[in-house]
């Protein structure tokens, strides 16, 4: 629907269909501004007689009525003017209105009704219907013409309705009009006249509900939708889904999208692009899952559409999303380029499910998770196993936090040594978790995992830090030369605001000097790069800590970053030294990292050596720094210290030194 041509209808709109609606207009006002005085309005149209109510209910045709109307004007009346009707005029009413109520309903696609404004199946009377399609009014756009054309339509039919009355009046009986609590008997022609007055006060209290609502209408959907793209916001959802009950009649289908490369488009062609996309993406879910689906910016580039799946089979249905699905992955046109809009999608059913709509939400969640790391672009159903992996990583998060508390975790050593040199200027610190319960060692790669998707991370993280950086300040009491510490950082403990405070105060604490701790950080951190990840790299480097690129190679960022980055060493993944023996192609990739980390000034690690082989190509290919089984698994700190005197002891640090410096000199001499 055009909405300008909706907000073109105004008040003189609503005056013109008024005034076609006279002559019942006139009464109509009448009774509406003279409520109070509702009497003398009633005694200007007609003469009637007053009689009393045991009269007027045995007069009436049927008993029930009479009783109904009896009871209504004591319970309701008040100051209001009330009809009753017979049964039969009722029905006519009711018929006549529900078609219009029926309208007013079906105009749900282009607005939202609360869920309760399918209301009204009973109108036992015309303040019931009144106060009902006020309430029918609270969620319809006030500028939605459909309804109003209806109401002349309806309005119509019922003047009409009420001029046959007027002609079989004679047979239909006594009517009765209730007043002030009091049910009198009214003449043929009172009754008429006040029928049609009654139709004329619906008419103009509509007119004025409409003019009324506008406004509240205009500030609630500003409040409810997203401004980028129109759609319902996450508030406006909640608020949907408070109002869907239970029926096992109906079925929806809940899909949860996120787009998988909002970031890039958002970065390399800007907001404006940004949120061009997510225009064209809104009017792609509404043209591909139909103009009944309801859509929702959940936040960000999350979407949510929720489908009605009544009637279908689940092949059926399944086979229809994923169709549907299929036609979100587009390409946008933007001033010259062309943007491939990508996304993944999750879905759940209600109410087969669960029943619990929030519930139904947080599987389809589940499911787009798992689509997300099967690889992006996919639409994953929820199925029961995706529950069952569930529930066993939150079962594992809540036995590691506990085991968190309970100091069942520690770090072992695993020395990194130049071979060059022959000496260890460094150590990383791995975490392992000693189940109490079976004596088991869990690890890490089965836990951090499950860790790494709660704020549990922060803590072990934080855990981890703290026990290195003692560990460091104990090694300086040790010896002269002592091994910096490195530690390992997840992701989403980086892009944590409050990281580099607390990084330096556990070195603070510790009494450590910044230049003793090196954190190893994956590619992935700087994938994930905003706000805070480049203030955290900036707060590191003024602090003076080292900072390490982890298993490189293995991400996908490009190598641009790295000059930003600076950092100070290039870990080569382990998978890279395995496959190296015999594979010349990989030995031009190890050279070639080797390479790039000599072009940036900072040092290249090989991890993951196991055999001389291996140490002796990586050094062939220039790498002195080495890190693996070859030299030593990762150990307890005791076992550390051991390992470390009996191979390395502090002596031949000071003859590594001392031979750095002849080198140094021999070198400056040679140039003098
Ligand atoms: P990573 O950072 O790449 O750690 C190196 C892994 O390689 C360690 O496994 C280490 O024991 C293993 N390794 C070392 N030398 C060799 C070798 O010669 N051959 C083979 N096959 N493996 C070798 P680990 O301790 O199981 O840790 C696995 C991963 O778990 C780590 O990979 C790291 O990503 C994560 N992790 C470990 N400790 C921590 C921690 O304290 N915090 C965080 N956030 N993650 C950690
Ligand atoms: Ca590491
Ligand atoms: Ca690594």
């Amino acid at each position: 629907m055009n909405v300008l041509a909706l907000l073109r209808f105004r008040k003189a709109d609503i005056l013109r269909r008024a005034v076609n609606l006279l002559p019942i207009l006139f009464a109509a006002i009448l009774l509406v501004f003279a409520e109070n005085s509702a009497i003398e309005a009633y005694r200007t149209f007609q003469r009637i007689e007053a009689s009393n109510a045991s009269e007027a209910i045995r007069a009436g045709r049927d008993i029930g009525d009479q009783a109904k109307l009896v009871e209504m004007s004591r319970r309701k009346l008040g100051n209001r003017l009330i009809l009753g009707f017979t049964a039969d005029d009722a029905n006519d009413m009711r018929a006549a209105l529900a078609g219009l109520l029926a309208t007013i309903d079906n105009a749900r696609p282009a607005f939202i009704l609360p869920a309760d404004a399918a209301l009204i199946s009973q109108i036992d009377s015309i303040a019931e219907l009144a106060a009902g399609l006020e309430t029918a009014f609270a969620g319809v756009h006030p500028d939605d013409t459909t309804i109003l054309n209806a109401l002349d339509g309806d309005l119509r039919r019922l003047s009409e309705k009420f001029r046959l009355l007027q002609e079989n009046m004679s047979e239909q009986g006594t009517r009765y009009i209730a007043l002030q609590g009091e049910t009198l008997a009214a003449s043929y022609s009172a009754m008429l006249k006040l029928s049609i007055a009654m139709v004329g006060a619906i008419a103009s209290m509509l007119a004025l509900l409409v003019l009324n609502r506008r406004a509240t209408w205009q500030a609630n959907y500003r409040a409810d939708h997203d401004v980028t793209t129109g759609v319902l916001n996450r508030r406006a959802f909640e608020r949907w889904i408070e109002g869907i009950h239970f029926d096992p009649h109906t079925s929806k289908a809940v899909m949860v999208f996120d787009l998988d490369n909002f970031k890039e488009v958002n970065d390399e062609l800007g907001h404006m692009a940004g949120d061009h996309v997510l225009k064209a993406f809104v009017a792609n879910l509404v043209a591909s899952f139909g103009q009944d689906a309801l859509v929702v910016r959940w936040g960000g580039d999350e979407f949510v559409a929720v489908v009605s799946t009544d009637g279908l089979v689940e092949a059926g249905a399944v086979t229809l999303l994923r169709a549907s699905f299929a036609r979100l992955q587009t390409a946008v046109r933007f001033g010259d380029t062309d943007i491939e809009v990508r996304c993944s999608g999750g879905a759940a059913v209600w109410p087969t499910d669960s029943r619990d709509f929030h519930e139904v939400l947080q599987l389809a969640d589940l499911a787009l998770y798992k689509a997300k790391s099967r690889g992006k672009s996919r639409l994953q159903f929820y199925d029961t196993d995706i529950l069952n992996e569930r529930h066993k990583v939150l079962a594992l998060r809540e036995r590691l936090r506990a085991a968190l508390r309970d100091g069942e975790l520690s770090l072992h050593w695993q020395p990194q040594v130049d071979v060059t040199r022959g000496y260890v200027p460094s150590a990383e610190a791995l975490i392992r978790w000693t189940d109490r319960e079976t004596g088991r060692m869990i690890p890490p790669g089965e836990f951090i995992p499950a860790a790494e998707a709660s704020d549990l991370i922060i803590e072990i993280d934080n855990f981890v830090i703290e026990e290195a950086v003692r560990t460091a300040a104990r090694w300086a009491t040790l010896w002269q030369y002592p091994p910096i510490v490195a530690v390992n950082v997840s992701a989403a403990h980086f892009q944590r605001r409050e990281f580099v405070g607390q990084v330096r105060d556990i070195l603070r604490r510790h009494n450590l000097g910044p230049d003793r701790l090196e954190l190893e950080i994956t590619e992935g951190v700087i994938l994930g790069d905003n706000i805070e990840v480049t203030r955290n790299l900036k707060g590191l480097e003024a602090l003076g800590v080292h900072i390490a690129l982890d298993d490189f190679g293995t991400g996908y960022s490009n190598i641009a970053y790295l000059a930003q980055l600076k950092p100070d060493r290039l870990k080569i993944d382990q998978a890279f030294i395995a496959a190296l023996s015999g594979n010349p192609q990989m030995e031009s990739l190890v050279s070639a990292i080797i390479g790039i980390g000599r072009a940036i000034d900072c040092e290249v690690v090989a991890e993951g050596v196991e055999t001389v082989e291996q140490l002796d190509l990586v050094q062939r290919l220039g790498c002195c720094l080495v890190q693996g089984y070859y030299f030593a698994k990762p150990m307890p700190d005791d076992d550390f210290q051991a390992w470390r005197e009996a191979n390395y002891p502090d002596a031949a640090v000071s003859v590594t030194h001392l031979r750095r410096l002849g080198d140094r000199l021999a070198r400056a001499g040679e140039a003098l």
